[in-house]
């Protein structure tokens, strides 16, 4: 099962997929309550969360569960000491980072049962994003990368154009149906392909 739950303000999306295993795939600030809240009335019980990056508005939401944590090995670390690189002050204050964060690689894959998520590195927004591929239901989930219609920021720390650039171009090759980002709707693979902005920023006219 597949629950999607889209944010309406600062928030990342959330993402819940439900199989023999349950993974929470990004949690919105620390006062993300809608996803705790989700959670609680559906009787779900997470068994993982996987973080697409580090950023305060995609891991905050990690505190209302007990479970371990992925992200990239390139941002892992910072989520596990809140470093500048997470905007640590759009936690609370005395928000030191989470204990329980596990490195995950290129090419690795999760298997939930009914779904495999394969990590593909897309440094460029930080330098430890990453999407997740469901090949068989021909999803991805973008986190900052890329969004409907545009990119993420890569002005941020670890962010790079270059890298961003490189991360797009691998994404251009994979066909995927569905996209599902960090933030805003999700949109068809077609629409990743065809995006005009993402051209441009590939082509050097930006
Ligand atoms: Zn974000
Ligand atoms: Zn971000």
């Amino acid at each position: 099962m597949f629950h999607c739950i889209e944010s309406t303000g600062i928030d990342s999306n959330c993402y819940i997929l439900e199989s023999d295993l349950i993974a929470l795939i990004d949690t919105g600030t620390h006062k993300n309550y809608r996803i705790y809240d989700y959670v609680d009335e559906n009787d779900i019980q997470i068994d993982f969360i996987i973080n697409t990056h580090c950023h305060y508005d995609h891991v905050g939401g990690n505190k209302f569960f007990e479970v371990p944590i992925y992200a990239h090995e390139m941002d892992y670390l910072d989520i596990k000491n809140a470093t500048e690189k997470t905007f640590y002050w759009g936690f609370t204050p005395s928000f030191k980072g989470y204990e329980n964060v596990n490195p995950l690689k290129e090419g690795e894959t999760i298997d939930l049962g009914e779904y495999l998520l394969k990590i593909i590195h897309t440094p460029g927004h930080t330098s430890g994003s990453m999407c997740l591929l469901e090949e068989e239901k021909s999803y991805l989930f973008s986190g900052d990368t890329v969004f409907k219609g545009a990119v993420g920021r890569y002005d941020l720390p670890s962010g790079s154009l270059d890298d961003l650039k490189q991360s797009l171009k691998k994404l251009c090759d994979i066909k995927v149906k569905e996209v599902f980002p960090g933030h805003g709707q999700s949109f068809s693979g077609k629409d990743l392909l065809f995006n005009n902005y993402m051209i441009s920023l590939m082509e050097g006219d930006i």
